[in-house]
C-alpha cells in the first residue's frame, strides 16, 4: 500500500521509484559503511563505534537509503544502455502485472 502510493506519486511527478533493500540501513555508517547494531545505541540516537560519526538515526538510515538508491541507477541507468530510464521502468512494470 505504501510502495503504491509512493510509485503512483513518483509517476505523476515524472519520476521514479527505487526500491531499495532496507537490510542494514539503520545500523550501517553513512560515513565508513561500518555495519554493527552497537551503532544504534538508542531508537533516534546513531553512533559509528569505528569511525565515530554521530547523526539522528533517522537521517543515517534515510541518507544509506539515498545511496543506495543511486548505487542501483547507476547499475540500471540508461546512459550505459542507451535508453531513457523512464522506458526501463515501464518495461519492469508490465513484466509485473
Ligand atoms: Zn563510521
Amino acid at each position: 500500500m505504501m510502495v503504491d502510493m509512493l510509485e503512483y506519486k513518483q509517476k505523476w511527478q515524472g519520476g521514479i521509484l527505487i526500491r531499495v533493500d532496507p537490510k542494514y540501513t539503520s545500523q550501517a555508517c553513512f560515513e565508513c559503511q561500518h555495519i554493527a547494531k552497537e551503532n544504534r545505541q538508542t531508537q533516534a540516537k546513531f553512533e559509528c563505534v569505528k569511525c565515530g560519526y554521530k547523526a539522528n538515526a533517522d537521517f543515517n538510515a534515510a541518507r544509506n537509503i539515498l545511496a543506495a538508491g543511486h548505487a542501483v541507477l547507476s547499475v540500471e541507468g540508461g546512459c550505459s544502455k542507451g535508453r531513457p530510464l523512464m522506458q526501463k521502468t515501464s518495461e519492469v512494470r508490465e513484466e509485473v502485472t
